[in-house]
C-alpha cells in the first residue's frame, strides 16, 4: 500500500516550486489530489480556510504555502513575511485540526537554526541561540508552525509532523532577479550575460559564505516518504548532506549555462549567514537520500528556465 491509496490529499502552496513538485509525484500515486490557486482560496483568512477545510475534507495535508524569497525579499518585505506566514500556518493546522485530518506534513526551512549554529546542524539546535537578523522573520514564522503540529498533536493526538528542507532549487522557481533565491538569481543572470556578451556577472556578497542545496523533486520525494514513513514530535531535517561555497556555486551555474565571463562579488550585498548545512542523519537512517546531483540539478533547472517555467515577482 502506498499509504496514500483511496486518499483524499490536499497540497497548500501547489504552485510553489515545493508544492508542484509534490503534485507530480502524487500524480503518479491512487489517491485525489485537491488543490486551490491564490485566487480561490487566500490561505490567510481564516473564515475561507476554515470553510474550505470543511467542505473539502482531505483526509492528508502537505502544507507547503507561504511567503518565500531570498536574502533581499526578507530583509525588504519583513511584514509580510511574518504575517503570511504566520496566518497560513494558523489557519491551516487549525482547520485541519477541526476538519478532522488525519495525517499534515508542514514544510518548515532551514533558516530556523540560530546563525551560529554547530554544523552540520542537527535537530535538537533549534531555539539555542540568535537567528540570522536577514530572515529572522521568516525564521519565527516557521518556527510557530513547527511549534503548532507539536501543540496539536500533544493536546489533541493530530498526527502534525514537520520536516525542514535546505536551501531548495529546481522548476518552478522564483526567477525575480532581485526577490529569487541564489540559484534561481543566478540562472537568470548568467543566461542573460550570456545572451548580451556580458563580460562579467556581479554574484552578491563575498562568495565564502557555504550553503547545501536541495533539487525540488529530491524534496517531494522526501516528503511523500515522511508523510508514509514517520510520525513524531519534533521535525526532521531534509538535505543533500553537502554544502558548497556561493563562489564555487556561481561557477557550477555559469558552466550550467554555458558563460564564459568573469565572476564579480559584489561586498555592498548581504552575506547573509556564514554556513548553512544540515545534518541529515536522521532521515539517513530512516532510509532516504537524496538522489539528484547538483550538477544534474542545476542542469534540469536551467531547462525549466528555458521552458518559461517558474515565476517572476
Ligand atoms: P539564504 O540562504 O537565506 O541566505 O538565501 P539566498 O539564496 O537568498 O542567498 C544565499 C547566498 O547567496 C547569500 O550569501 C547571498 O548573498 C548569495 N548570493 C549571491 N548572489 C545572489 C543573488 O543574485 N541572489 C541571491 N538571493 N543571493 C545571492
Amino acid at each position: 500500500a502506498s499509504g496514500f491509496a483511496g486518499k483524499r490529499v490536499f497540497i497548500a502552496g501547489h504552485r510553489g516550486m515545493a508544492g508542484s513538485a509534490i503534485a507530480r509525484l502524487l500524480a503518479r500515486e491512487d489517491c485525489d489530489v485537491l488543490t486551490m490557486s491564490r485566487s480561490e482560496l487566500d490561505l490567510r483568512d481564516q473564515a475561507a480556510t476554515r470553510a474550505f477545510m470543511a467542505a473539502a475534507r482531505p483526509d492528508m495535508v502537505f502544507l507547503c504555502a507561504g511567503t518565500v524569497g531570498g536574502i533581499l525579499a526578507n530583509d525588504r518585505y519583513p511584514a509580510d513575511f511574518i504575517y503570511d506566514n504566520i496566518a497560513i500556518a494558523t489557519n491551516v493546522i487549525h482547520a485541519a485540526h477541526l476538519s478532522g485530518v488525519t495525517k499534515l506534513l508542514y514544510l518548515g526551512s532551514s533558516c530556523i537554526y540560530p546563525k551560529h549554529a554547530a554544523q552540520p546542524m542537527s535537530e535538537d539546535l533549534l531555539l539555542t541561540g540568535p537567528l540570522e537578523p536577514t530572515n529572522e522573520w521568516y525564521a519565527v514564522a516557521k518556527i510557530a508552525g513547527i511549534k503548532m503540529c507539536d501543540a496539536y498533536r500533544r493536546q489533541h493526538g493530530s498526527d502534525f509532523v514537520s520536516v525542514m528542507p535546505t536551501n531548495l532549487f529546481g522548476p518552478g522557481d522564483n526567477y525575480h532577479p532581485e526577490h529569487g533565491h541564489v540559484a534561481a538569481a543566478l540562472i537568470r543572470r548568467f543566461h542573460e550575460a550570456k545572451r548580451d556578451g556580458a563580460p562579467s556577472v556581479a554574484i552578491w556578497g563575498t562568495g565564502t559564505p557555504r550553503r547545501e542545496f536541495l533539487y525540488a523533486d529530491d524534496l517531494a520525494d522526501a516528503c511523500l516518504f515522511v508523510m508514509r514513513t514517520w510520525s513524531g514530535p519534533g521535525f526532521i531535517n531534509v538535505g543533500s548532506g553537502e554544502d558548497i561555497a556561493i563562489g564555487d556555486f556561481a561557477r557550477m551555474v555559469a558552466d550550467t549555462v554555458g558563460y564564459q565571463g568573469e565572476l564579480v562579488f559584489d561586498t555592498s550585498r548581504p552575506d547573509g549567514t556564514p554556513r548553512k548545512l544540515l545534518d541529515v542523519s536522521r532521515l539517513d537512517r530512516l532510509g532516504w537520500r537524496a538522489a539528484t546531483s547538483l550538477r544534474d540539478g542545476l542542469r534540469l533547472a536551467y531547462a525549466d528556465f528555458l521552458a518559461g517555467g517558474g515565476r517572476n515577482r
